[in-house]
């Protein structure tokens, strides 16, 4: 068994273009991330006005592909610095950016971002930082669950981005990574990702104040997370974090019925637990995401992946309210309860160390 294995090697997501905000430069870190972009050769082209325009196409197909290459750096809007509460993941939501480059059929973005899906990367980290402290102690979701209590005031970095599929480019993970490892409190910055570029991660003093979850569903799946790491490099990524000292955990999302889901979920868990065999001080977590949608994420997703044979037929699942009073539609309550049955119990047998943190 190898204690000390190398990072993955990965591909790392290019921009054809990255376009810079005049305000984006007006902090530190928004300067930083531009020589970033310079240094590796990616065209930058400095905007005139801090509006993105000229994104949208005619053509759909062209409008996404075109947003799918570009790199954005802006400054966050003042929405951005007012936290909200994310349950059941964390006590509030830190948005580093807005978007990513994969390509997943089923991205959960899809009901969520308006417009072409470009990645913005917000320039104006350092009040994105600034204002956590206010809200340490002051967290209503996991801190107020008994279970989840000890994790401390938690922070979810991974709602409306994947910030590891970006951190090459930005650095914005790396440097929050590092405030948390500073706070001496009981904080935790958590983020979940499809992606296994980890090395520059490694090294840094996290305090072990950051979960890296790592997002994995069944091999049969796979066709539907274009653009991201493999499994395979993704659980070595968090072994190597484990071994660095990270908390980590899996997300399993989103679960889907598969064929012979029991077998492809059982499979998966077994490769979790190969990946962090031998893992010294493992601090392990689960969380299980069903697969869901929405009219509007339906909509979004068939234009976006017209080819996909992702099964999304309304009439197939049951409906549900969501909180902003709109429907959305989960797996029929019989096959839930099932599949909750099964993997959970896989779980518990594979990888006994895991707390599952919440099934939804
Ligand atoms: Fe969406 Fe996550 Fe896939 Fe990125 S990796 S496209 S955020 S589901």
């Amino acid at each position: 068994m190898n204690l000390h294995a190398p990072p993955p090697r990965t591909r790392l997501w290019m921009p054809r273009r990255a376009l810079v905000t005049p305000a984006a430069l007006d902090h530190a870190h928004g300067r930083a991330v531009a020589a970033r972009l310079d240094r590796l050769g990616i065209p930058v082209e400095r905007l005139r006005s801090n509006r993105l325009t000229g994104l949208r196409d005619e053509d759909p197909r062209r409008a996404y592909a075109e947003a799918k290459s570009t790199l954005a750096l802006v400054v966050a809007p003042p929405a951005k610095l007012t936290l909200q509460p994310i349950p059941p993941s964390a006590d509030w939501r830190i948005d580093l950016a807005e978007g990513c480059p994969a390509h997943c059929a089923y991205c959960y973005l899809a009901g969520s971002l308006a417009g072409p899906p470009v990645t913005r990367v917000y320039a104006n980290l350092d009040e994105i930082l600034g204002v956590l402290r206010d809200h340490a102690g002051a967290g209503r979701v996991t801190s107020a669950d008994a279970v989840r209590a000890r994790e401390g005031t938690t922070f979810e970095a991974s709602c409306y981005t994947d910030p590891l599929g970006i951190e090459h480019l930005t650095g914005s993970l790396s440097a929050t990574i590092r405030h948390f490892g500073a706070w001496d409190a009981p904080v935790q910055l958590r983020f979940t990702t499809k992606f296994a570029a980890v090395g520059a991660l490694l090294g840094l003093d996290h305090g072990r104040r950051t979960r890296i979850r790592i997002s994995v569903n069944a091999a049969p799946a796979a066709r539907y997370e274009g653009g991201t790491d493999p499994l395979a490099a993704r659980l070595a990524a968090m072994r190597v974090a484990a071994l660095a000292g990270y908390p980590v955990g899996l997300t399993i999302a989103p679960i889907l019925p598969v064929p012979d889901w029991r077998e492809a979920y059982d499979a998966l868990l077994a490769e979790a637990a190969a990946a962090l065999a031998g893992v010294p001080d493992l601090d392990l977590t689960a969380e299980c995401i069903t697969h869901r949608f929405t009219a509007k994420s339906k909509g979004v997703l068939e234009g976006w992946y017209p080819g996909s044979d992702l099964p999304m037929r309304a009439e197939e699942r049951s409906r549900k309210r969501t909180k902003f009073g709109t429907e959305k539609y989960v797996l029929p309550q019989e096959l839930m309860a099932a599949m909750r049955a099964h993997l959970t119990a896989r779980l518990a047998a594979r990888l006994p160390a895991a707390r599952l943190l919440y099934w939804t």
